[in-house]
This record gives structure tokens, sequence and C-alpha cells, in this order.
């Protein structure tokens, strides 16, 4: 039977637990493999929204130098162009033909805005083969602009770009465009736009170290930073309102472990309880086969007796009158026996057969235990027992069962006589509690091992080791005083050393108004 059981508890962890705990082993070693892919793609996602940023931004400025271009060919005023600039944050403008080699021509010019000609005329200079790339592009229709790397800080970003004009010449635009207005004033629309709910679009001066504009205030730190197209300082970069990539990363990858965690402990919890269902099982298979043999032997002595002292009688073998009344009284006393195994057993019976009524009364417990000590304590001597009784002075009143109380207690008698082959005392005592009464039965017989005592409450339970191998017994007298005391909502506790006795204490419910 045990090799059995074995058996099917490494059938059950080779079929159902391994697989799956290899299962949950992959999946948590791959969530880290995931988490990393929905960052990169998370980022992936915000390096559109900065282009689609930087796109825009060149855009406006793109569609500003159309303007430009317009009012070039129609020979508008001065004030035309102011109009156009002020709207883009363009501050100064300057015009230089493509075809010959005249200075820089000033077209526009703002108060403290201007730019040191020298200085254009070297950087013009130094960027010959890139000016003529961007008039080539726009030969070929498209408009480069093109953002200068030199420092000017305190009159912002200077870019090319070449226009045409209306004799068809084409000309050298250097523009100065001041970040700090442009991106407030010509981008903000746009970036509340793109930000959203979520995010923070965020510009670093990365000539000044700080953060140059940003269309909330930042309380996470910057994703991620891509430089602009349009100017060569400054940064664009993007923050979370709530929480940063990584902590939301770090947040999926916590809750899934303790999901992936929660599952492994519910396998557990579900494998524990299928095993120790199992080994109930198997046990309760164990002690049923061994009630039967019981029973059989229980059955089979007092029969064996009944039927040789019978015969002899029945022969006329007996040689005087004492020895007849002998063998009667055996026959008689065997019977009460068999009587006795064959009533538990119908007991039991209904008992599991959900049969067994209970008629509730309230009635002085006193009262019954001292009648049940009287008739019960010629048997007790009989067997050679001494019992002391510690009973209260009043009524105690409680609302069950009589007979069933009666019978309780009666097989816990049984129990402390059957099984105190030496010590043969035994105490009975009702103690009053203050919500509770209390009934104690105390022998001092051969004890139960602290191993045993959860099982010996179940059906067909024996101990069979040691010395109690000899008692003989069917295994359904606790499990039959433990239905009683549930049906009646009280308890039922033991306590016991080997060798020294055991203590069984039957709790019911106080009556206070009888
Ligand atoms: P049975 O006495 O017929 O074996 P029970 O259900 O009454 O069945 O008891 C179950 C087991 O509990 C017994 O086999 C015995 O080992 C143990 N037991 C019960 N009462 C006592 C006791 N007073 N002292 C020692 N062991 C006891």
């Amino acid at each position: 039977m045990k090799l059995r059981s074995r058996r099917f508890i490494l059938l059950i962890l080779g079929t159902i637990v391994l697989p799956i705990f290899v299962y949950v082993i992959f999946s948590v070693s791959k969530l880290k493999e995931n988490e990393q892919v929905i960052e990169q793609i998370y980022k992936e996602q915000l390096d559109a929204i900065i282009f689609s940023i930087n796109q825009y931004s060149t855009d406006v400025l793109s569609s500003m130098i159309d303007q430009i271009e317009a009012n070039f060919k129609n020979q508008t005023s001065e004030e035309d162009y102011k109009e156009v600039m002020r709207f883009t944050g363009v501050n100064a403008l300057y015009l230089h033909s493509m075809a010959s080699e005249a200075k820089f021509e000033s077209l526009v010019k703002f108060e403290g805005s201007s730019l040191n000609e020298n200085l254009l005329d070297s950087i013009y200079a130094a960027n010959q083969p890139l000016i003529r790339k961007l008039n080539e592009y726009l030969e070929a229709d498209y408009r480069k602009i093109e953002p200068m790397p030199v420092q000017l800080p305190e009159l912002g970003q200077l870019f090319f770009a070449i226009i045409q004009h209306a004799d068809g010449k084409n000309y050298l635009l250097a523009g100065l465009i001041d970040p700090g207005q442009y991106i407030p004033e010509v981008l903000s629309p746009k970036l509340q736009q793109v930000s959203g709910e979520e995010l923070i679009v965020a510009f670093s001066d990365d000539s000044q170290d700080n953060i140059l504009f940003s269309t909330d205030s930042l309380t996470h730190d910057v994703l991620m930073f891509e430089k602009m197209w349009l100017f060569t300082n400054i940064r664009v970069g993007l923050s979370s309102k709530t929480k940063t990539v990584s902590e939301l990363v770090e947040e999926r990858l916590k809750a899934n472990l303790i999901a992936s965690g929660l599952l492994v402990l519910l396998l557990i919890t579900g494998v524990t309880l299928i095993i120790r269902n199992l080994n109930k099982e198997m046990k309760l298979t164990q002690n049923k086969s061994d009630f039967v043999s019981n029973v059989s032997h229980e059955l089979r002595t007092p029969l064996a007796l009944i039927s040789m002292f019978a015969e002899t009688l029945s022969l006329n073998r007996v040689k005087s009158e004492e020895q007849r009344k002998e063998y009667t009284e055996i026959i008689h006393r065997e019977t009460t026996r068999l009587t006795h195994i064959v009533n538990r057993i119908l007991n039991f019976s209904k008992i599991e057969a959900n049969q067994r009524e209970y008629r509730f009364v309230t009635f002085d417990l006193t009262e019954l235990i001292t009648g049940l000590l009287s008739d019960y304590s010629y048997h007790m001597n009989q067997h050679g027992f001494a019992h002391t009784a510690t009973l209260p002075d009043q009524a105690l009143f409680i609302l069950a069962d009589q007979e069933a109380v009666y019978e309780a207690v009666v097989n816990l008698l049984d129990n402390a006589i059957k099984y105190s082959p030496e010590n043969k005392e035994i105490d009975i005592s009702v103690v009053e509690t203050e919500s509770n009464v209390q009934i104690k039965i105390t022998d001092q017989g051969v004890g139960i091992p602290a191993d045993k005592l959860q099982d010996i409450f179940d059906k067909f339970y024996r101990v069979t080791e040691g010395d109690l191998y000899t008692v003989k017994g069917t295994g359904l007298g606790l499990s039959i005083v433990k239905h009683i005391m549930d049906a009646h909502r009280g308890m039922i506790d033991v306590t016991s050393e080997v060798g020294k006795g055991s203590t069984f204490t039957l709790t019911f419910l106080k009556k206070s108004d009888a």
C-alpha cells in the first residue's frame, strides 16, 4: 500500500508538477527578456515622437522661408519681413547673391541682435562646399535649411538656406533664430498636443547646461535626449509625467513575478492537498481492512466461547451445579460482549448513513454522571479498577441528548479500562468553567504516543504498536464520541503521556437557565 502511494505521488510530481515548474522557471527567465523588448519598443516610440517634433520645427521655419522668398520676389518692404519674422522668432536676415562675389547685404536687422558681418563673412568663406550643396539642392527643387555649427550664444542660431529672386538668381539667406523665443512661442501648441496626458517635452541648452523650456514641470528624469535638427546646441527630450519607462517596466516585472510566485504557491498548495487527501484515503483503506480483521477477531472469540460452553451444557458434561453456573455466566458475559460490539457497529453505520438523530433536552449533567457511575462502578470493580469522582455539589445544566452523552462517557471509560493494564485507577470529574461544562476522564494506563494523537479520532484507526497489539477493539469508539461531540457543537480533547496515562475532556456549552 505504501509503495503504491509513493509511486502515485511520484507520478503526480513527474507528470504535473515538474512540467509546470519547468514552465514557470522558463517564463520567469523569459520575463526579463520580454521586458527589455518592451523597453526597446517604448524607446522607439519616443524616438518617433522626437522625430516628429524635429520635423515640425523644420517645417515651420521652412514655410517662413517660403514667405520670405515670396516677399523677396515681390520686392516687399522691410516691414513685411518684420511681420513674418516676428511670428517666427527670426531676428535678422542677411542676403548674399550666389552669382556675384558681393558681400553680404543686410536685408533686415533688428535692434540689438545684429550679427557682425565680418564674422558672417568668415563663416561664409569656411562653408563654401556646404553652401554649394544647398544651392544644388534648390536647383533640384529641395530647400534644405542648414544650422551653422558656430557658437553664437547671444545672437541665437545661425542658419543658411537658399532662396530665389524673381530674376531667377539664387541668394544665400543667412538668418538668426532665437531658440528661447522660437520654441516656446512657435512650437508650443504643437508640443502640448504631442506631449498629451502622459509626456513632457523638454529642451536642454547644452551651451548653458540647463533646461531651456519644458511643456510641464519635470518630476522625473528625461528619458532620452536627441539633437535638434535646427539648433546645434539644443537637444529635445521626453519625460514621463507619472513614471519613467524603467519604473513602468520594473513595475510590470514585479507584477509578473508576483503572479508567477502565486501560481507556484497555488500549485504547491494544490499538490500538497492532493497528496494529503491521497494519504488520508490510503490510510482509511488500510484502517478499513484492519477493521475487518479486528472485527472478525472480536467476534470469533466470544462466539467460540459461547459455542464451546453451550455444547458442554447441552451434553450435560458439567460436574457440579457451581460449574453450570460458571458456564452460564460465561455465556451471558460473552453474549453481552457480542451485543456490545454489534451495537457499536450498527451505531457507527447509522452515523455513516447520516441517520443518527439526537434529541436535545436540558438536563443536569451532575445527575447524569452520578447515575452513570453507580451503573458502571460494578463493571469497573469487576475489572479490578478503583475510581474516584470529583463532582460539583450543584446541578449543571446542558442542552444535549442524554443517551448520546451517556454513550460517549461509557466509551471513554471502556477505553480507560482497556488501555490500563497495570495501574487500574480512573478519575472522573465534572468541571464548570465560565461558559462551559467539562467531563474529564483520567486513567493511568499506557498513554498514547504524541504523533498518534491526531489520528485516534479517525474512524477505524487503532494504535497497533507495542503492548496494545493484543488489546481487542474495532477502532470505532472514539470516532463515535467525536461525532457525538460535533453534533453537540462541543469538543473532545486529549492529553496523554506514554506510560503515564491519558485524560480525555468533553466540553459542552453551559445552559444557564434550566
Ligand atoms: P478501539 O479502542 O476499539 O481500538 P477507539 O476508537 O476507541 O478504538 O480508540 C482508538 C485508539 O485510541 C485505540 O486503538 C487506542 O490505541 C487509543 N486509545 C483510546 N483511548 C485510550 C486510552 N484511554 N489510553 C490509551 N490509548 C487509548
